[in-house]
């Protein structure tokens, strides 16, 4: 093979950086996607746990898992329960290890409305024999993302309204503010494990409600103050 084949420093050609766009500006590029299991007690409740305030416990999906609102997601393979869990997202800018409650919205660049879609057989058939669940949470297009919108435009929300819709009924509607561990926790304690970076997204855990999408579904997503997303599933 000649060496003109090659004209950068690597063996194969560099695929496409993940990113979100941002409210009225450029992308924010995606480094990590962090999130946060069971986060709202009546959650909690309906996927058969205590919802007692014990750490939260995080999970990882892949970057290029991520999709822009008014995607058509490709209904995924290796399952036949296909959940919806809509979530803030929380999108860094700053690092920082070890970061302090108080000083976690220093870190923040800006937020978002985002689904953590999930492979629930998957997850629960891994749950139950003790393994990872990374097949259920981790797989193309798991990660559909509104645009970001900076917390210099609208502060850092901790309260006001969270809801998904699916074919335009309501199945999921919360507060920001039953949240068992607030942003600022959430934070504070994912920080301890891991050294947060610009580009690391963090999901903030999903109100009750999850229920199965289907082929040709069409979801709308909503937090006060934030771009909403939607997406649909696709048909075929
Ligand atoms: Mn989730």
């Amino acid at each position: 093979m000649s060496e003109d084949r090659y004209n950068s420093d690597y063996v194969i050609s560099i695929w496409d950086q993940p990113s979100i766009a941002v409210a009225g500006g450029a992308a924010y590029p995606v480094r990590h996607i962090y999130c946060v299991g069971r986060n709202y007690a009546e959650h909690a409740r309906e996927m058969g746990t205590d919802p007692e305030r014990e750490a939260p416990f995080f999970f990882m999906k892949a970057a290029d898992s991520i999709v822009p609102s008014g995607a058509r997601i490709k209904y995924p393979p290796r399952t036949q329960d296909l959940h919806h869990e809509v979530e803030l997202v929380v999108a860094i800018g700053a690092s920082g290890a070890d970061i302090a409650r108080s000083d976690a919205s220093d870190h923040i660049f800006g937020y978002a409305v985002g689904v953590d879609l999930t492979r629930r057989d998957l997850q629960q058939a891994m749950k139950a024999k003790g393994r990872p669940w990374e097949i259920g949470k981790s797989f193309a297009q798991a990660a559909p993302v509104g645009e970001i919108q900076p917390a210099w435009n609208i502060g850092h929300p901790r309260e006001g309204k969270i809801s998904l819709l699916v074919n335009g009924e309501i199945r999921q509607e919360a507060d920001l503010k039953e949240m068992i561990w607030d942003v600022d926790e959430v934070i504070a304690e994912l920080s301890t494990y891991y050294k947060l970076e610009p580009g690391d997204l963090v999901f903030t855990g999903t109100p009750a409600g999850v229920a199965a999408v289907i082929r040709g579904d069409s979801v709308n997503c909503t937090i006060d103050a934030l771009e909403p997303l939607d997406f649909s599933i696709s048909a075929v």
